[in-house]
C-alpha cells in the first residue's frame, strides 16, 4: 500500500514542500523538489531524520551560570532525549573557547558536544 508524506525542505529559504511516495516503508518517488539537495534532505527526513541538539551546561564558580553548547553535527532524532539526559549533569570550568569539545561521542553517535561561546577564566 502506498503512502504519501510531505517534507518542507529547510536547506534553502525557498522552502519547497516535497512529496515523498512510500510503499511498505520504501521510497518509490520524490516529487515537487526544487533541486537535488532537496531530494537528499527529503530522503533523510523520511528514512532517518536528524537534528542538531542545542542546550546549555553549568559553569563552575562563575557569574555566568550556563554555557551554550550544541552537537557539532546533526544526530538521529530518536536519540535527542538520550543526548539531553547525558548533558544534564555536565559542568565545565573556564577558560573555554568556542568550538571546544565539552563531551565526546554523545549518545554513542560519534558526534561531540561543543561550546558555542568563549568563556574567559575571569568572567
Ligand atoms: S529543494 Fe532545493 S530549492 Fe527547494 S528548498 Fe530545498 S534546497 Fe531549496
Amino acid at each position: 500500500m502506498t503512502e504519501e508524506k510531505f517534507v518542507t525542505c529547510i536547506v534553502c529559504p525557498k522552502g519547497c514542500r516535497i512529496k515523498v511516495i512510500l510503499d511498505e516503508g520504501d521510497i518509490l518517488d520524490i516529487l515537487n523538489y526544487g533541486c537535488k539537495r532537496g531530494v537528499e534532505y527529503a530522503r533523510e527526513e523520511v528514512m532517518a531524520p536528524k537534528r542538531i541538539l542545542t542546550t546549555t551546561v553549568a559553569v563552575q564558580g562563575q557569574n555566568i551560570q550556563m554555557l551554550p553548547v550544541k552537537t557539532e553535527d546533526a544526530i538521529p532524532k530518536e536519540l535527542l532525549k538520550v543526548a539531553m539526559h547525558e548533558t544534564k549533569d555536565l559542568s565545565v570550568e573556564p577558560p573555554i573557547k568556542i568550538g571546544d569539545v565539552i563531551w565526546p561521542n554523545i549518545a554513542g553517535t560519534g558526534v561531540n558536544i561543543i561550546a558555542t561561546r568563549t568563556l574567559d577564566a575571569n568572567v
